[in-house]
């Protein structure tokens, strides 16, 4: 009896703290509605397992930049191919020999008492003559491996002509294909409506047919090669939100374009750095791109900043690599703070990680 006298007395003076916690539940709204949150996450995931996965992706958008310190690793090893013709010797290297790298190619005299006369040849690589520039042993040229390069084997041409006679020498580069990732966007469109392409104003049309001739003119420049050394990181730390050329479907009909380069996490004025020596050629505001600059590196290889908050440099200036050039923002087309990352080579985009922290020639 006693004992359940004593009971009695606990449930009593327990019953008004659980009132109290309720009460003090019903106060704060975001408490109750984390509650539910967790109740519908919950019942999603009993039904489903689909729906919880979609959830959980969301969460991970908004996740803080600052509390990330992960770091995305990329290879800093390459791989080297050999070919020896009648009279010189080609080394090709590339991180890996596959879809959307950057190979870089070399050419000299097999005699090391004379120097090659790179005026009799012309190598070909996808039937296009790959430009080469001088130095201190041979020549060198830039070979992009295209996102969408048959897999397999491909040629490498190499024409020969001299005053007595040309020659013409096949050598076979095995590419291997790349898994590139495919994105659904349905639900997360995020671009603000202006940027949506149904029904610009005249204005804006005419700013953006400005931008495309400003391109066009940047890109069909032609120089030599400037590059020295291992190409160097834009952000101090390197950390992926969106691989190279991610097939994002925005709609489910429509296919969108593969993504050009890639998505560097960072903050609202963060430093971002050139990654290798070259000339300024366009560095201002553009309606897609936000502040952008273009780095041209010569042999038509160009490194593309974007979505910036603020450019340190001007069209025609000299950069060196690791310079700051800007700092990160989310201008033009952007979801939110990020530095959009593009290498284009020969008029091919490719991935800018494969050839970031290693030196390839
Ligand atoms: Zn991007």
């Amino acid at each position: 009896m006693k004992k359940f006298i004593a009971l009695l007395l606990t449930i009593l003076l327990l019953v008004p703290s659980l009132d109290a916690k309720k009460k003090s539940k019903k106060s704060t709204s975001s408490k109750k509605s984390s509650v539910s949150y967790k109740y519908k996450k919950k019942h999603s995931r009993t039904h489903s397992r689909k729906k919880s996965k979609k959830k959980k992706r969301t969460r991970y958008t908004y996740v803080d930049p600052l509390k990330y310190k992960r770091k995305t690793k990329i290879p800093t090893s390459f791989e080297e191919l050999i070919f020896r013709g009648r009279g010189y010797v080609i080394k090709i290297r590339a991180k890996q020999f596959r879809q959307g790298n950057l190979a870089f190619l070399r050419i000299y005299s097999n005699n090391p008492e004379c120097r090659l006369d790179i005026s009799q040849y012309r190598i070909l690589w996808r039937n296009t003559q790959i430009s080469l520039s001088p130095t201190r042993k041979g020549y060198i040229g830039i070979v992009p491996i295209h996102p969408e390069q048959k897999v397999g084997l491909n040629d490498l041409v190499v024409h020969r002509k001299s005053k007595t006679k040309s020659t013409t020498e096949t050598f076979s580069i095995n590419i291997r294909d790349t898994q590139f990732p495919v994105r659904k966007m349905y639900s997360r469109l995020r671009v603000p409506k202006k940027y949506v392409p149904r029904g610009y104003s005249a204005e804006t049309q005419r700013f953006i047919e400005k931008c495309d001739l400003k391109k066009q003119k940047a890109f069909s420049t032609i120089s030599d090669m400037q590059i020295s050394g291992r190409f160097v990181s834009p952000v101090n730390t390197l950390f992926v939100t969106s691989p190279f050329y991610t097939k994002r479907y925005y709609h489910p009909k429509r296919k969108g374009k593969p993504h050009g380069g890639v998505d560097l996490r960072g903050k609202i004025g963060f430093p971002i750095y050139a990654i290798q020596n070259g000339k300024v050629l366009i560095s201002e505001r553009m309606f897609f791109e936000g502040i952008f600059t273009v780095i041209d590196h010569g042999s038509q290889m160009f490194s593309l900043y974007m979505h910036q908050s603020k450019t340190l440099v001007k069209e025609g200036d000299f950069v060196k690599k690791g310079t700051k050039i800007g700092e990160i923002g989310s201008t033009g087309v952007s979801t939110g703070p990020h530095l959009h990352l593009g290498l284009r080579v020969d008029g091919v985009m490719i991935n800018p990680l494969s050839v970031l922290e290693v030196s390839l020639y």
